[in-house]
């Protein structure tokens, strides 16, 4: 066996199987050994019958002592029961419709039973366990691994897969991290790390393992971060000298806060030193981040050049466009949009003219990436809501520049507040401007945290404000991806809750739902729906939580409130609260637990971002901020509950130390390290598209 074996030569593995194994992303023998396992199960420990504790499932070493006899009790359900014993004692053990257990459970032969003992009136019992023969086990006896499944992928089966793949293939495995590397910082070697990660003898061992794959992922991501940066810093870009600040403030309909003056003078700053910006903004929802934007575009085409900027939907995109439109046309700044769902005519006159450089200032999605698109000369790109979109994309803007050396300005925006400690990996390629600090005169959403005693209220307090000419979102927990079978009960949960809205509560009222599952045309229709005021109540999962701005909704319902991450709550909270009106935000929950509850209450208490994402941080580890949420930068497949911050700055300082040694990876013994930065990057251009 190979890495590259396809999974197809494993055994019971048919073209069926094998689609839904892609599901989960294997195709092949290596791929098994990095989809890590999400639980471990403890089966190592081993009792006799009479020593079984009742409380812990626990391995019974037994002989079959009869043939087991299958009773039909209805359709459905068939009993198969079969009489064990150790040296000590005899035990009943029961199935349910396993029957085929009859012929394969051989009398007088060795097995291991895995299951609770329970004691009946003298009796031994044991209910549907696991069973294995004695001199062939797999699953019992170990630190049985739990993977993600999919409906037809069961986790005896992917054991089975990751075991033979993992003895085979482990070896092959290049180790990317240099020796020196690896002692310095007690690092076990790759394969031992690939093999403990997934049949670990004990749980240090398994800790250890975690420790080793996690920290390589976090040192070649910061490499990876760290070599694009230097390519950019050696980078020449044009100088942006023209248009004035003052200028600019003259356009704007209002004072800008401290904030949004320190990022546009850090910016401006930028684009007259002769070498590319790279910067992120962060701010909170309604911080004004446009405005800073506004001004980047502005000084590119006040100094003759030209300015994209990328929005992830189509609505924001056209928002954007008629924001920009209204504060740049008095400038004599001409703004064109561009989106795949625009007349063939209208697209080939935008693209003729960013050819020409008749127009100097675009708008769009993902449609400025597609082909045909070209730049006479574009010297400032900007990305709104920078999670949705990857580092290649950003760089695939750029790269439409059609420069000859230079290469333009980059300007990412995002509302996902991100800890200062967490920023520093995350964009480690990029500087970063802070907006902390809201503009004058806005009324702070008040928030509640209310449990199913008072759902009854909740439903007076949307017809209230809906009454009133106002618009509510009610949220629903997300589909999980891969996670098929509880995936579509939760989509059901929107539409069929929707329905039950709709019929049984405000019969009245317009109520519409949206979910990720639906097509973008569908999901457009309904934004564009809702903020038309078209819609009162819309229920959804957390497709809402990208950038629209609709002034008129003053009400955030979220259901389940304790199954959402805190910045995540955030961010759905601040879809609301974007006009005049006095808004609102209920988080409902009846979780019992204090954990959660205190989680819901600092988000209650607090309304900064930034603050909530400390917490998030401290409350659910770095894992979250990486796995959950997409940041859009290439994915780590980061081991559990081993990542902790003290971990990520060491592999952080590590990859700063090495580059400082060998700042191209140039060294013969970093060849394989490079290989796999360059891969890190190169694989998720591809998975974006
Ligand atoms: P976000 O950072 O979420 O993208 P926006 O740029 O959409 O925020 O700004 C939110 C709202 O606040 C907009 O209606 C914008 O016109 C307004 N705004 C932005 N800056 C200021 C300011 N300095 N003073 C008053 N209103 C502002
Ligand atoms: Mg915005």
């Amino acid at each position: 066996m190979e890495l590259n074996t396809p999974l197809t030569e494993f055994p019971g593995v048919g073209p069926a199987r094998s689609k839904k194994l892609g599901k989960l992303g294997l195709f092949q023998a290596g791929d098994l050994l990095t989809y890590y396992p999400r639980a471990y199960e403890d089966r190592r420990r081993v009792c006799s019958i009479t020593a079984a504790p009742e409380d812990a499932e626990v391995c019974v070493e037994v002989l079959v002592a009869e043939t087991p006899r299958v009773s039909y009790i209805r359709k459905g359900l068939e009993l198969t029961k079969v009489k064990v014993a150790d040296a000590a004692a005899v035990m009943t053990v029961t199935f349910f419709n396993q029957s085929y257990l009859r012929t394969s459970l051989k009398v007088g032969k060795e097995y291991v039973f895995f299951g609770r003992v329970e004691r009946v009136g003298g009796q031994y019992r044991m209910t549907n366990p696991v069973v294995e023969k004695a001199d062939r086990r797999s699953v019992t006896g170990c630190i049985l691994p739990v993977y993600p499944l999919t409906a037809g992928v069961s986790n005896a089966m992917l054991v089975g897969f990751t075991r033979k793949a993992v003895e085979a293939c482990a070896p092959l495995v290049e180790d990317v991290l240099p020796e020196s590397l690896r002692v310095a910082h007690q690092l076990m070697p790759r394969a031992e790390a690939l093999r403990d990660v997934h049949f670990p003898e004990d749980f240090e061992a398994l800790e250890d393992a975690a420790r080793r794959l996690s920290f390589e992922e976090t040192f070649c991501f910061a490499l990876g971060l760290a070599l694009l940066r230097r390519r950019r810093d050696g980078g020449v870009a044009p100088v942006l000298g023209g248009g004035s600040e003052t200028e600019f403030l003259n356009l704007l309909p209002f004072p800008p806060t401290a904030a949004q003056r320190r990022a546009m003078a850090e910016l401006a700053a930028d684009v007259k030193s002769g070498r590319p910006m790279n910067r992120l903004l962060q701010g909170d929802v309604g911080s004004g981040k446009t405005a800073v934007a506004a001004y980047a575009a502005f000084l590119a085409c006040k100094s003759g050049a030209q300015a994209a900027m990328m929005a992830p939907t189509e609505i924001l995109a056209e928002q954007h466009f008629r924001s920009l439109t209204a504060l740049l046309a008095p400038a004599g700044v001409e703004v064109a949009l561009l989106t795949a769902s625009r007349s063939a005519v209208e697209k080939r006159a935008v693209k003729e003219g960013l050819r020409s450089g008749a127009i100097s200032f675009v708008v769009g999605t993902h449609a400025l990436l597609s082909e045909g698109v070209e730049f006479a000369n574009l010297a400032m790109v900007v990305t709104d809501e920078q999670h949705r979109f990857g580092v290649t994309q950003r760089a695939a803007l750029a790269e439409k520049a059609n420069r000859e050396e230079e290469t333009p300005h980059i300007l990412v925006m995002s509302a996902t507040p991100i800890p200062r400690t967490l920023a520093l990996i995350l964009y480690g390629d990029l500087d970063v401007s802070v907006l902390d600090e809201l503009p004058p005169g806005r009324t702070p959403i008040e928030t509640y945290l209310i449990g199913e005693d008072k759902r009854q209220r909740m439903y007076n307090f949307v017809r209230k404000l809906t009454g009133e000419g106002r618009q509510a979102y009610i949220v629903c927990p997300a589909v999980e991806e891969n996670e098929e079978a509880e995936g579509t009960q939760d989509l059901k949960a929107v539409t069929v809750y929707a329905g039950e809205l709709q019929k049984k509560v405000f019969p009245d009222l317009r109520v519409a739902f949206l979910h990720g599952k639906m097509k973008g045309k569908d999901k457009d229709a309904v934004m564009s729906a809702f903020a038309a005021g078209e819609i009162d109540v819309l229920v959804a999962t957390t497709v809402v939580e990208v950038g629209v701005d609709v002034p008129n909704a003053a009400l955030m319902v979220i259901e389940n409130a304790e199954r959402f991450g805190l910045s995540q709550l955030h961010q759905l909270r601040g879809r609301v609260g974007r006009g005049e009106h006095q808004s609102y935000c209920i988080l409902m929950s009846a979780t019992r637990s204090e954990e959660s509850r205190a989680r819901l209450k600092a988000l209650r208490d607090t309304s900064d971002g930034f603050k909530i994402a400390e917490e998030d941080l401290k409350l659910r580890g770095p894992g979250d901020f990486f796995g959950a949420r997409q940041h859009g930068l290439p994915a780590m497949k980061l081991v559990g509950q081993s990542l902790d911050m003290r971990l990520l700055k060491e592999a952080q300082t590590a990859a700063e130390e090495l580059l400082r040694g060998d700042p191209e990876l140039t060294k013969a013994e970093h060849a394989p390290l490079r290989r796999r930065v360059e891969a890190l990057f190169r694989d998720q251009s591809e998975r974006l598209n």
